[in-house]
């Protein structure tokens, strides 16, 4: 059955429900609460002045309703509860008033005045309850009220739940003593009591991270199993001209991770490699060192990256490192007008391409490449599990560099990335100046102006990251156009360009283009800017709402200066959570900061705003459900070596995922 089908949801609603990546009737089932409400009855006359109180009562008196300034209104009444009358105040619910009839009962949540006798209601309910009463709470999103999301996600119980399917063997359910998931599902949305809620959610994380892990060991095995990799020969003396020709020195670390990525080229097994560094350690050019020895030895690079403006960027600088040199390099993203995307399938497929640079593009089923021997990927979390066994299949065994600025704790890293080699670069290029942060509220600005214009005068370039807003409200484009007004008024003679999402792939690209070649001054941006982007002569980023970041997040924004040896600035707009930012005033290191942040918020926001690839978690949460993890890890090796996949897997769904991982091999 379709989404569109379920009591209730009409087009508006549908187009809402998307916007919360629900999908189908299955994605309703596993929309889980983010938290509970426990409702207990109190008794009036034992509680103190200031109390949030939950009352039920009988409607004594039909409410009076007065209407305020601005559209507010506001009802009087009086409810008798245990045997005491007390007054309620309810603000904005006029249009209920015909709700309210003498000796209907009702629940009143909300402030006890002791002074005035009077609860000041939050909430209310025309509903009895029997002493508790547990309320699951859902995110919702503007425009879609909890009460219709809870009432659609009531609905697909009462339809669809005998479909669900259990990716849970049945020996680890009795070994665990698990309930079964229907039971499971229904408990988390509806539960009558804490242990309901444990029990469900134990179970329904323990499966999403035993699937996660069985994929993670599946993709590890697959790689032990079928590790024949490229045969190479390479020309040493041309690797080492080419590194001589770069314009900087390598560092330590780097040529640590250039000599793990050789060693697993030439040995005739296959690369599969995680480079991890911190924002700004240089991995970019250990990859592209990479591509050169995979040219060497004769076979096509594929170099991938989440974002049209990072693949251009990757690409621009290639050619020009690669200038001299007879490589024929090509950029293929989604907007690679469709004539010449052809053109480019094939020349891949006839070899007349040596690398190719582009986004998701480059996996999609029509590119057939030659003999591909490398595919790197750019911030790797960007992409899932899946898409890691995805390029896998683009031939016939290329090796495979990932890279990825996100700092996660080793322990995590060593699990979520299980199935891969790692290599860490964990300095950052010599010479360069920690980035000076500063938090400041909204008052304050006009110092960080005083700063932009210091440092504008010295010809520097500048990074605004506009304010965070909820998407119905308005979009982020107005956002950045009325940020860019202000900004006309205190820099007039600068040139002031804005970029945002909804600008096509196109304009995006001008717009880059004209800041990295010192043409505009300042670039306004939403959070687009985020990965990857390299312009050396930027020295301050300004980013305002702040505090509506993780500390990871905001880190890989700072990230965007500080890329040349010039003193750099990063000023944190915000009028709250100044404790948080201040962390960043503190520390410049991105591992010391993911665990700060770790700490804080948990996973919630270490892959960055937008959650994507392999850590959107529905229910779990790799950090405080890490036991869970450990255990999902080890029952999931258990499971792939017991060889007795079949017999254990007895409903046939775990098979459907490993037959997933295995055939795009
Ligand atoms: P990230 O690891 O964040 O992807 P990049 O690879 O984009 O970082 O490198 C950041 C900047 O540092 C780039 O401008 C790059 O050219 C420069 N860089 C990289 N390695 C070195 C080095 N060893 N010495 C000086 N500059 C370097
Ligand atoms: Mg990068």
């Amino acid at each position: 059955m379709e989404l569109i089908e379920l009591p209730g949801v009409g087009p508006k609603s549908l187009k809402l429900l998307n916007k919360l990546n629900i999908y189908t009737i299955n994605d309703l089932l596993n929309y889980y609460p983010f938290r509970y409400e426990i409702i207990k009855l109190n008794d009036i006359n034992e509680m103190n002045d200031g109390d949030k109180v939950c009352v039920e009562g009988i409607i004594e008196k039909i409410p009076t309703l007065i209407r305020l300034k601005g559209n507010m209104n506001k009802m009087s009444f009086r409810i008798e509860t245990n045997n005491t009358l007390v007054n309620v105040v309810i603000f904005n619910r006029g249009f209920m008033k015909k709700h309210f009839e003498i000796g209907k009962t009702i629940l009143i949540i909300g402030k006890w005045d002791n002074k005035k006798n009077t609860i000041v209601a939050s909430d209310f309910r025309f509903e009895k309850i029997d002493g508790t009463k547990i309320e699951s709470v859902y995110r919702t999103t503007n425009g879609l009220p909890r009460k219709n999301l809870s009432n659609y996600i009531e609905e697909a119980i009462k339809l669809n739940i005998n479909e669900l399917e259990d990716y849970i063997p049945n020996y680890l359910i009795e070994k665990y003593n698990f309930m079964d998931k229907e039971t499971a599902v229904k408990l988390v949305h509806n539960p009558s009591d804490i242990n309901d809620i444990k029990q469900a959610q134990i179970r329904l994380k323990y499966e999403e991270l035993f699937t996660f892990m069985l994929k993670i060991n599946c993709l590890k095995l697959k790689n032990q199993n079928n590790n024949i990799g490229l045969k190479r020969d390479i020309d040493n003396t041309m690797l080492t001209e080419f590194i001589k020709s770069i314009p900087f020195e390598l560092t330590i670390d780097q040529i640590k991770a250039v000599n793990d990525i050789k060693t697993d080229m030439i040995e005739p097994r296959r690369m599969n490699r995680l480079l991890q560094g911190d924002v700004g350690s240089g991995k970019t050019i250990v990859s592209i060192i990479a591509c050169y020895i995979n040219y060497l030895s004769g076979y096509q690079s594929a170099f991938m990256a989440p974002t049209e403006i990072l693949a251009r960027q990757h690409y621009d600088n290639i050619k020009s490192l690669f200038n001299g040199l007879n490589i024929k390099i090509e950029l293929l993203t989604g907007s690679t007008p469709k004539k010449e995307k052809k053109e480019i399938y094939k020349k891949l497929n006839n070899n007349e391409i040596d690398l190719i640079i582009g986004t998701h593009a480059l996996i999609q089923d029509e590119v057939e490449y030659n003999n591909l021997g490398l595919v790197i990927t750019d911030e790797q979390h960007r992409f899932g599990v899946n898409q890691r066994s995805n390029l896998r299949n683009k031939g016939t065994m290329p090796d495979i560099l990932y890279m990825s600025a996100t700092p996660i704790p080793r322990t995590y890293a060593l699990t979520i990335y299980g199935d891969m080699d790692i290599s860490s670069i964990k300095t950052r290029p010599t010479g360069r100046k920690d980035i000076i942060t500063k938090v400041k509220t909204n008052k304050e600005i006009i110092d960080v102006l005083k700063s932009i214009k210091i440092e504008l005068d010295n010809n520097h370039q500048v990074y605004v990251i506009a304010p965070l807003i909820e998407e119905s409200e308005k979009s982020d484009m107005e956002n950045v156009i009325k940020l860019k007004e202000k900004f006309i008024k205190a820099f007039p003679n600068r040139n002031i360009e804005i970029l945002h999402g909804k600008m096509t792939p196109i304009e995006k690209e001008e717009i880059m283009n004209s800041f990295s070649k010192n043409e505009t001054n300042i670039l306004i941006s939403t959070t687009v800017i985020e990965v990857g982007v390299d312009v050396k002569n930027a020295t301050v980023i300004t980013i305002f709402d702040a505090d509506r970041f993780g500390l990871s997040t905001l880190h890989q924004l700072r990230g965007r200066v500080g890329r040349n040896d010039l003193q750099s600035y990063c000023f944190l707009i915000s009028d709250k959570s100044k404790e948080r930012l201040q962390i960043l005033e503190h520390s410049n290191d991105g591992f010391e900061i993911s665990e700060q942040d770790f700490k804080l918020r948990g996973q919630g926001d270490l892959f960055g705003v937008k959650q994507s690839g392999d850590m959107s978690f529905k229910i779990a949460n790799i950090k405080d459900d890490f036991k869970i993890l450990m255990q999902a890890k080890q029952d999931s090796l258990e499971f792939l070596n017991s060889n007795l996949i079949d017999t254990l897997d007895t409903n046939g769904h775990i098979k459907k995922i490993i037959e997933n991982i295995g055939n795009l091999n």
